[in-house]
């Protein structure tokens, strides 16, 4: 049956969500909302930071310096490569480039409408309700959609450590989502929390004009060699003074500014309760392979699991649903579903594995993602480039997107000096 589908966002999830619906044999009735004015989610750098021009959260979380931190060779969408050059590790504005291309190439502008920003989705019986707010105008909208992908990403809402003494330090106190370029660091003593890719980034960029930097993490080695000699690495923060930090190793610190990179929680404000679905800042559930609602299976999510090959991930998680909605791909009933969902959680948590990380097992899972959806499996040679590649900014932080490589075949890379 033909089905109309409401797709909420048109960063890379959003668009391959959209390429799957409308090359589906059923013919489905697409329509993106999209909040900004361009599609690229991420990708499109603004120097705003706090509220956007219509008083909503800035979506974007992308730094001045941005450069990827997979090679392309990873990163492209599975039929749609980057274009041809030796660079594997491209500015950020390559990417939107690469984005906008791929909305032409599969025809997808058409069906976005721009400036809508989706405030409710609610079930009414078997159709979803979606209410929309015009940007500019305020004109409520509000449509009914058989199905809903939503594609609105999950680097936007701040994640914080509650530190003790937080409010009664003096300097300024901002997150990773608000940074732009080091100038506002200039000569001072900055405390950096956290060691993922945005904290690494930060912490060098940040050293290069700040009069010190203390990086403090929780990584197992230590990564002080990474960095220039006024980066100094700390333990976890265990309080926050008026001037400065104490460190779990029982040393304080004063600095002038904290920044925390601390990571982002999941957040979809426009969820009504009755959803079926319960967010959480580090988890969605239940779900079928971490994307279809098991209370209802006609809402999914498309991009939830980090450590991954992302675009790679969206187009598979797009065709997956895409087969469920088709009836290519049949689902178990709702019970077998809670069972399977629930079971699932059960052994994440047994084995430690936090809710959407996938790392290793983005293999098995892509593949099956695949046969699901009867669509090609990656080729082996993008999982050994990812598994290459993937923590090589902890071994040489400063050059590791210097280095450039060629896919050979399926199974092989060549890296090139
Ligand atoms: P987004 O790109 O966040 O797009 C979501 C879209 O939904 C946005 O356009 C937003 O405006 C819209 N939206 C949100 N809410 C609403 C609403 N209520 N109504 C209407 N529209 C809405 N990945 C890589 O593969 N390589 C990298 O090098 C890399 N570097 C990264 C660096 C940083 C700093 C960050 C934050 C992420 C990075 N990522 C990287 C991950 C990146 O986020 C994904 O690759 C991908 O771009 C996410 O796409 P998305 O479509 O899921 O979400």
């Amino acid at each position: 049956m033909k089905m109309q589908v409401a797709v909420i966002g048109a960063g890379a999830s959003g668009l391959a969500a959209a390429r799957h619906l409308l090359e589906s044999p059923r013919g489905h009735s697409v329509t993106v909302f999209e909040r900004g004015d361009q599609l690229g989610g991420t990708w499109v750098f603004t120097e705003k930071t706090g509220l956007d021009v219509d008083g909503r959260p800035v979506h974007s979380s992308m730094y001045r310096s941005l450069e990827t931190n997979l090679p392309k060779e990873v990163m492209a969408f599975p039929d749609y490569p980057f274009p041809e050059g030796e660079q594997s590790y491209l500015p950020a504005g390559d990417v939107l480039k690469y984005l906008n291309a791929y909305a032409d190439h599969f025809g997808l502008r058409h069906c976005i409408k721009f400036r809508q920003h989706v405030e409710r989705v609610q079930p009414r019986g078997s159709v979803w309700e979606v209410s929309t707010t015009n940007v500019d105008t305020a004109e409520v909208t509000t449509y009914q959609f058989d199905s809903v992908m939503v594609c609105s990403g999950h680097y936007w809402k701040e994640k914080r450590p509650q530190l003790r003494g937080s409010r009664e330090f003096r300097g300024r106190q901002s997150h990773a989502h608000n940074y732009r370029r080091p100038d506002a660091y200039r000569g001072r003593r900055v405390l950096l929390i956290g060691s993922g890719p945005s904290g690494m980034d930060l912490a060098l960029e940040v050293a290069s004009v700040a009069q010190q930097v203390i990086l403090s993490h929780h990584l197992d080695k230590s990564i002080g060699h990474l960095f220039p000699s006024n980066v100094i690495e700390k333990p976890d923060v265990t309080s926050i003074t008026e001037t400065g930090a104490n460190f779990r190793d029982g040393t304080f610190c004063e600095v002038d500014d904290i920044c925390y990179c601390t990571g982002y929680s999941y957040s979809f404000p426009f969820l009504t309760p009755d959803c079926g679905v319960q967010v959480e800042a580090d988890e969605v559930h239940p779900l079928l392979m971490h994307v279809v609602s098991v209370e209802r299976p006609t809402l999914a999510f498309i991009g939830l699991p980090f450590i991954v090959c992302p675009f790679a991930l969206f187009d598979l998680q797009s065709r997956f649903f895409v087969a469920v909605l088709d009836g290519r791909c049949s689902l178990p009933d709702t019970d077998t579903l809670r069972r399977d969902a629930e079971a699932e959680r059960r052994r994440r948590r047994e084995e430690g594995i936090r809710p959407h990380y996938l790392g290793r097992e983005q293999v098995p899972y892509l593949n099956r993602l695949a046969d699901l959806a009867g669509a090609q499996r990656l080729p082996p040679v993008v999982f050994k480039l990812f598994e290459t590649v993937a923590f090589r900014l902890y071994e040489d932080l400063a050059n590791y997107r210097r280095h450039n490589f060629r896919i050979v075949d399926n199974e092989t890379f060549q890296e090139i000096a």
